[in-house]
């Protein structure tokens, strides 16, 4: 009999561990994971150095960073956030920097360090750590005085008092938690990009800018469409954008694949998006500046980059508008028109999505409702308690998916060992 069994040896498994183990010494605890080795997502983690978390110390700034859990997150952020993340690493030699950006990383710049951190914490505490050991049934069995965990591997069994899911996005563990009566969110790919072919990018791949995105909402589409006031209010961003060889990416078409993430699913990944290149103007504000660029103004438009945009996306926009071989005195207030909605509301259709830099999330999972965001505990089930990946929380890039596992795995690391001592006495 275990006080705790832990079902998968990822971010949320070891810190969920580590933490009932430095505070409740003795504790019986084991980490079952399927796979030959564990921590191997913190591995490939953030292109080999693990971007640990954000240097956003505001619990409120933090919580707007994921599209699913923003609500639910508020209040355990209070508790334990990016800054305690920073002093858990401190505390055991592992010094973090902060990039420009606000990404936080290992100074060692690879993610190593981290796991060697949690494996030489694991070994020190005495944490049992079980590999090639896939979780395959689990069943709570309520005996006289307490509720006991059964948990079903290869051909035997493990028992426990209390039970820790943190098996990341395994279809196979929603299974049995919905067996065991909880519902679960189905899962979507979240943090895409964009695939799109369009003359206007396509001979322009690595060009970067600053742009405001908007999915343009479908009409009437199907039955179980969201309201259309959902989809214009939610489904914009803006920020540095990256033209590449398929179409879109960078972090404004990121965090619109987030946030988007069901709707685009819904909509099978074919929409159309309007883009502004110049966020500072507005449509009308720029054909005045148009205007008056005209009357100045002799050489061709083409070599007149009026706008602190990349000059290759200039010359592909004044092309569209179809007036490339002009001069400022020749074209027309409707051709400068057209030039002025190319910039600041062009549409672009786009057929699919790829993967981030092989980084991508799931949005789905444990329903939070279900869950007690004091303990991270099953509200339907005493004794189960869930963190990371496997409950409906999931963040835009940055840093912000692992702070959800630091979070729940040490709150829930908190009231397991409330729970066992209670018990005890
Ligand atoms: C390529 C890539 C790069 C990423 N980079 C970053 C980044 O830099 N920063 C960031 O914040 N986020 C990043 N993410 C997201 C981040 O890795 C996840 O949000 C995080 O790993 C979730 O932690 P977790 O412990 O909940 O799940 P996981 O890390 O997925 O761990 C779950 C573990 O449970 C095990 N398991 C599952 N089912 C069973 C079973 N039945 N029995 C036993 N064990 C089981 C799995 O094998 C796995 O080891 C990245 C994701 C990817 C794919």
């Amino acid at each position: 009999m275990y006080d705790v069994l832990v079902v998968g040896g990822g971010a949320a498994g070891f810190y969920t561990s580590i933490h009932i183990a430095e505070k409740r010494p003795n504790t019986k605890i084991a980490i079952l994971e399927r796979g030959k080795d564990v921590l191997t997502k913190v591995k490939i983690s953030g292109g080999g150095r693990c971007n640990v978390t954000h240097a956003e110390f505001n619990p409120a700034d933090l919580s707007k960073n994921y599209p699913r859990g923003e609500k639910e997150l508020l209040g355990p952020f209070h508790t334990y956030a990016s800054g305690d993340t920073v002093g858990f690493f401190e505390e055991r030699g592992v010094a973090l920097k902060i990039e420009e950006d606000g990404r936080m990383f290992p100074v060692t710049n690879t993610s190593q360090t981290i796991i060697d951190c949690f494996l030489s914490e694991a070994d020190r505490l005495g944490i049992q750590v079980k590999t090639l050991c896939s979780v395959t049934g689990i069943e709570q069995i309520k005996e006289e005085k307490e509720v006991i965990w059964k948990v079903a591997i290869g051909d035997g069994h493990m028992y426990c008092k209390k039970l820790m899911l943190a098996s990341g996005s395994n279809p196979k563990i929603w299974k049995y938690v919905e067996g065991l009566g909880h519902t679960v969110v189905p899962p979507v790919p979240s943090l895409f990009t964009f695939n799109i072919k369009d003359r206007r990018i396509g001979d322009i791949p690595g060009v970067a800018t600053h742009a405001e995105v908007r999915v343009l909402p479908k009409k009437n589409f199907g039955k179980n469409s969201l309201k259309s006031k959902f989809d214009a209010s939610v489904l914009f961003s803006d920020g540095p954008l990256l033209i590449t060889h398929w179409g879109m990416s960078g972090p404004a078409i990121l965090k619109l694949s987030a946030w988007g993430a069901r709707i685009l699913e819904q909509y099978n990944y074919q929409f159309k998006i309007q883009v502004n290149w110049v966020p500072e103007y507005h449509q009308n504000g720029l054909l005045e500046l148009f205007l008056k660029v005209k009357q100045v103004e002799k050489k061709t438009v083409l070599r007149t980059k009026v706008l602190d945009i990349p000059k290759r996306l200039w010359a592909n926009l004044v092309q569209a508008a179809g007036i490339d071989d002009m001069t400022w005195p020749e074209v027309s207030k409707q051709q400068l028109t057209s030039l002025a909605e190319q910039l600041t509301a062009g549409i672009f259709q786009v057929n699919g999505k790829s993967t981030f830099k092989e980084e991508f999330v799931t949005a789905g999972g444990v329903d939070l409702k279900e869950i007690n965001f004091k303990t991270y505990e099953s509200k339907k089930l005493a004794g189960l308690y869930f963190a990371g990946e496997v409950i409906n929380v999931d963040a835009i890039t940055g840093g912000f998916n692992f702070q959800n596992a630091w979070t729940g795995g040490y709150i829930a690391a908190q009231a397991v060992v409330e729970d066992l001592n209670s018990n005890s006495q």
